[in-house]
């Protein structure tokens, strides 16, 4: 039989999509099954976006486009950096890529060497591990412990940094804790930075515009502009604007070589992102932004009614997170239990297993995000759902003996 890859052999399939899929059985088995594993905003994308893809459609805007962005969504973007984060990126060191995902496979092939590493502040979203991995890369894993909020601790980053570190990837608010950096916070590990000029940084700010209660959203190359050079600013419109099916990311640097290689991957791997959806981008970047104020009060306010219902239950213990919209619950208090259907929990995997089996909620393991015995809630879904999910969970929960 011919073969695949070797490189893939490391590379796991998301266990976040994983649970969809068996949520997704179940839920043809006619069961009711309440999902609360999708990082995926529940609202509509703007009808605005809609509008302004139909139009470039119909006016023919339907060829290959230029392979790094169009100069009107590149303007755009330029604009978006000055206003929301106080950082001068101009078309030359932007590129458009199809979703974050891409962006960041991109920067890692285009500068990953076998061997290299890669530090990432940990839980952390499930793919900068597989990426890291894909392009060559060996990720480096350094804890965010739920006693520092989940925060990435100076002292830690600097531990975790070697001869061979070419990346720091930074994400907060994060996927799955919720945990974001003040400017003082982000200017403290930018300090540690400063001391490091071979390495590169990478920021996902995909979930900047979901932080609450006031918290303000600060990204590194603003904290720090010495680090202006050496940041590659990531983002997208999925989680802001509700387009996780138009797939558009982009990425900008101060660094002319890094957007250079960047883009050159990108043209290797993709003939540029669809024009359409190009288009879209621009009018949500573009458009009056009240939106994204709208949808964070609507998020906050599931925030705290679900912490407000797990704190109550026996065994599992919140942190409350600043942005983004996971709750990260731990569930040491539950470990060595067994549920009413007979299953031993002895680990995150057995209580999602169980809870998903037993109560049919979808949730994701700890283990996913590299730290233990934890799960991640999504509240990016109704109310009712929320409602319904968190009853579940504590009778799941209060069942254990
Ligand atoms: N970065 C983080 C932290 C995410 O949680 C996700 C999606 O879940 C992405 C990036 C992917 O974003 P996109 O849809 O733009 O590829």
């Amino acid at each position: 039989m011919p073969s695949i890859a070797d490189r893939l052999k490391n590379v796991s399939i998301s266990a976040s999509a994983a649970m969809t899929q068996r949520a997704r059985e179940l839920a043809a088995k006619g069961i009711k099954v309440v999902s609360l594993s999708s990082g995926e905003p529940d609202f509509p994308t703007p009808a605005h976006a809609i509008e302004a893809a139909h139009a470039a459609a119909l006016r023919g805007d339907t060829k290959y486009p230029p392979m790094d962005g169009t100069p009107a969504l590149k303007a755009a973007i330029s604009r978006k950096f000055r206003r929301d984060n106080n950082l001068d990126y101009d078309a030359s060191q932007i590129v458009v890529s199809g979703g974050g995902k891409q962006v960041i496979f991109n920067a890692m092939l285009a500068t990953c060497n076998p061997g290299d590493e890669v530090v990432i502040p940990t839980p952390s979203w499930v793919s900068y591990a597989d990426i890291v991995k894909f392009a060559g890369g060996v990720p480096v894993a350094v804890p965010c412990f739920e006693q520092a909020g989940f925060k990435l601790r100076p002292e830690d980053l600097e531990a975790a940094i070697t001869p061979r570190t070419k990346w720091l990837i930074l994400n907060f608010p994060n996927n799955p804790t919720g945990a974001a950096c003040s400017r003082a916070e982000m200017a403290a590990i930018a300090e540690v930075m400063l001391r490091h000029p071979n390495v590169w940084i990478l920021t996902d700010d995909i979930y900047e515009h979901l932080v609450y209660g006031g918290f303000e959203f600060c990204t590194i190359a603003d904290a720090e502009p010495r680090l202006y050079d050496r940041v590659l600013t990531m983002n997208g419109v999925s989680k802001a604007y509700a387009m996780t099916g138009w797939r558009l990311g982009y990425c900008a640097s101060g660094s002319k070589e890094l957007i250079a290689a960047i883009s050159n991957v990108n043209g290797q791997n993709s003939g540029g992102t669809t024009t359409v959806t190009q288009a879209a981008a621009i009018a949500a970047l573009d458009s009056p932004q009240d939106l994204l104020k709208e949808r964070a009060a609507i998020y906050r306010e599931r925030r705290d009614f679900v912490l407000d219902q797990l704190s109550k239950v026996e065994g599992l213990r919140c942190h409350k997170p600043e942005g983004a919209f996971y709750i990260y619950p731990n569930i040491s208090g539950l470990i060595g239990k067994t549920t009413k259907g007979g299953r031993k929990i002895e680990t995150d995997v057995d209580f999602v297993m169980a809870l998903v089996e037993e109560h049919h909620v979808a949730t994701v393991q700890g283990a996913a995000y590299g730290m233990s015995p934890y799960f991640r809630i999504s509240y990016a879904t109704s109310m009712e759902m929320l409602g319904e999910g968190c009853a579940r969970i504590a009778q799941f929960c209060r069942d254990m003996r």
